[in-house]
């Protein structure tokens, strides 16, 4: 079932495209191009090749939507919320999987149970609140994505447990349009969800797209890493979040504690060449904090960081030397690289 209208929202997609290609320097060659909105965001899509595979792709964020939505109550995800389980099959199956492997490696900083808790705090109504210290304590008990079971096709819940795949869904999606994209043969094409990028092949002259990373203190941009078939997702308090009594509270959850992520982090970037990855890691990272990210990315391989401390300060890791260069007013930061050994 679809939700309302699905509108396009040309001033809002004029300047992400301009972000893009202001950086990128499409070149003239004929471009498909569709904007749209859906998963609460605004997303662009750009394939040089066939009409059809800009169709497919929208058709594939639109199947998306309405599998992963939580709060559309036809959605294979808020069925199983509303049921505590039951069937899976196909693309949930394959996310759910995945997902919960990357809440093992992330050792419970991704959690996709952590949907009690975003409910609590108001950040699927708009109507934000800060819940009182016995109350997180209670939605901390039905978090946990440790106890999910999903065997041979079939998810169960424990009372009171919900799913939330927010933090995966941009990225799987990507990762589906460019699978999709390839397969068609497109050579150059360019999937912008809502800032969770992912580029197909090089540009179309051959060279590598520049994908920009917005500084979290101003609307500027802090840099750009320069890639290929790469996923770019970055994840910060800056995007969502409301203010009470002069304190923010951002829409990233630490599980640990059910308050919203506090963990010195401002923003975190991360590219690989596997989307759901690369978002996954991303809105664990802004919940790890530097150390955990220096950690991770040691013990890990697939994917590369560019941090943003609070304090302003920038941290890349060594694959990012050479491909990251920092604009603005962060030419004259000093950027730290953290290295393997
Ligand atoms: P966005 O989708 O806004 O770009 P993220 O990918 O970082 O940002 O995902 C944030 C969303 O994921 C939140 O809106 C919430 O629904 C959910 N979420 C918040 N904290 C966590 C967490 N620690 N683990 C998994 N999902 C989370
Ligand atoms: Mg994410």
């Amino acid at each position: 079932m679809r939700r309302g209208p699905r509108r396009a929202f040309p001033a809002l997609s004029l300047a992400l495209s301009l972000l893009l290609t202001a950086l990128s320097g499409c070149s003239a060659a004929p471009a498909q191009t569709a904007t749209i909105f859906a998963m609460d965001t605004v997303m662009e899509l750009t394939a040089y090749g066939e009409r059809r595979c800009v169709d497919e792709a929208v058709s594939a964020v639109y199947e998306a939507e309405d599998r992963f939505s939580v709060t559309d109550p036809d959605s294979d995800v808020a069925r199983l919320n509303a049921s505590g389980g039951g069937a899976v099959s196909g693309d949930t199956q394959a996310l759910l999987e995945r997902a919960l492997e990357l809440c093992a490696l992330t050792d419970g900083a991704l959690d996709i149970t952590v949907y009690p808790l975003v409910r609590a705090w108001g950040f699927t109504t708009g109507q934000y609140r800060v819940p009182g210290g016995g109350e997180l304590a209670g939605l901390l008990e039905k978090t946990g994505y440790d106890r999910v079971r999903l065997e041979d096709g079939t998810v169960s819940l424990p009372e009171g447990s919900l799913l939330d795949l927010g933090a995966v869904a941009k990225g799987w999606t990507a990762d589906c349009i460019a699978g999709i994209w390839r397969e068609a043969g497109v050579k150059s094409g360019l999937i912008n969800l809502g800032g969770n990028v992912m580029t197909v092949g090089a540009k179309p002259d051959g060279s590598d797209w520049t994908v920009g990373i917005r500084d979290p203190f101003s609307q500027e941009l802090m840099g750009a890493v320069r890639v290929r078939d790469a996923a770019v997702v970055t994840s910060g308090g800056y995007q969502r979040y409301f203010e009470e009594d002069g304190v923010r509270y951002c829409h990233i959850i630490d599980p640990k504690t059910g308050r919203p992520a506090d963990s010195g982090l401002a923003s975190v970037t991360v590219t690989g060449a596997e989307g759901v990855l690369c978002d996954g890691l991303s809105t664990a990272v802004y919940v790890l904090g530097l150390e955990g990210a220096k950690a991770l990315w040691r013990e890990n391989g697939g994917f590369e960081l560019v941090l943003v401390t609070e304090e302003r300060k920038v941290y890349i890791t060594e694959g990012l030397e050479g491909v990251f260069t920092p604009e603005g007013s962060y030419q004259s930061t000093e950027i730290k690289v953290i290295r393997r050994g």
